[in-house]
């Protein structure tokens, strides 16, 4: 834990944290992260939000605020772009780390260990629920759903004026369009649900 000073009281921390995600897929590396800061250059979210700093997630996981890093808005805003992925001198594979970082969050988050704050899991999960259905994103489906469980009811009808104009310019399918090869997705959920 953390006071309103930023101290960290080192009574609170989880020597073990670093395991759990190294021990979890995508999180293999975390312990060879020396802080260069090579990350933080990279990254065009933190260009956005100095509040989103890679290097100092892992040192707050590296030093064992469990609590801290999983209930931290900043893990669900990494974009994905793997600049850093590319540019990290240790090969941490940060992008895959923060993927390895939220599935602990989710899954703790689940079992009422940690809140999460973050509006952006339900709609990953919307996104996800839709590749195991159709084999693509069905847009339609992912924003009502997402909408629905963040805002209730009164936010959906909130869009309906730039739900009707985006609809209207052809940018949203009405319908959704499933790809041939469905095994194939099923199979890459079954080997992911494995790991
Ligand atoms: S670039 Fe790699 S080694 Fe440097 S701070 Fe980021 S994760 Fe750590
Ligand atoms: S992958 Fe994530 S952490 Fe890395 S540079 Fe891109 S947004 Fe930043």
């Amino acid at each position: 834990m953390m006071d309103k000073f930023g101290i960290v009281d080192a009574s609170n921390l989880d020597p073990n944290f670093k395991y759990a995600i190294s021990n979890q897929l995508g999180g293999e590396n975390i312990k060879r992260c020396f802080q260069c800061g090579t990350c933080v250059a990279s990254c065009p979210i933190w260009e956005i939000d100095e509040r989103f700093n890679p290097r100092k997630i892992i040192r707050m996981a590296l030093l064992g605020m469990r609590e801290e890093v999983l209930s931290s808005d900043f893990i669900w805003l990494c974009s994905k772009c793997y600049a850093c992925y590319e540019r990290c001198p240790q090969d941490v594979k940060i992008t895959e780390l923060m993927g390895a970082i939220a599935s602990i969050a989710e899954r703790e988050g689940k079992e009422g260990n940690v809140v999460i704050k973050s509006k952006k899991p339900i709609f990953d999960k919307a996104f996800t629920n839709s590749i195991r259905k159709y084999g693509r994103n069905f847009e339609m489906k992912t924003i009502i759903n997402g909408v629905l469980a963040t805002k209730g009811i009164k936010g959906l009808l909130s869009y309906t004026s730039d739900g009707f104009t985006i609809l209207k310019k052809g940018k949203l399918g009405l319908r959704p369009e499933k790809v041939k090869e469905m095994s194939q997705i099923e199979g890459i959920f079954k080997a992911l649900e494995e790991k």
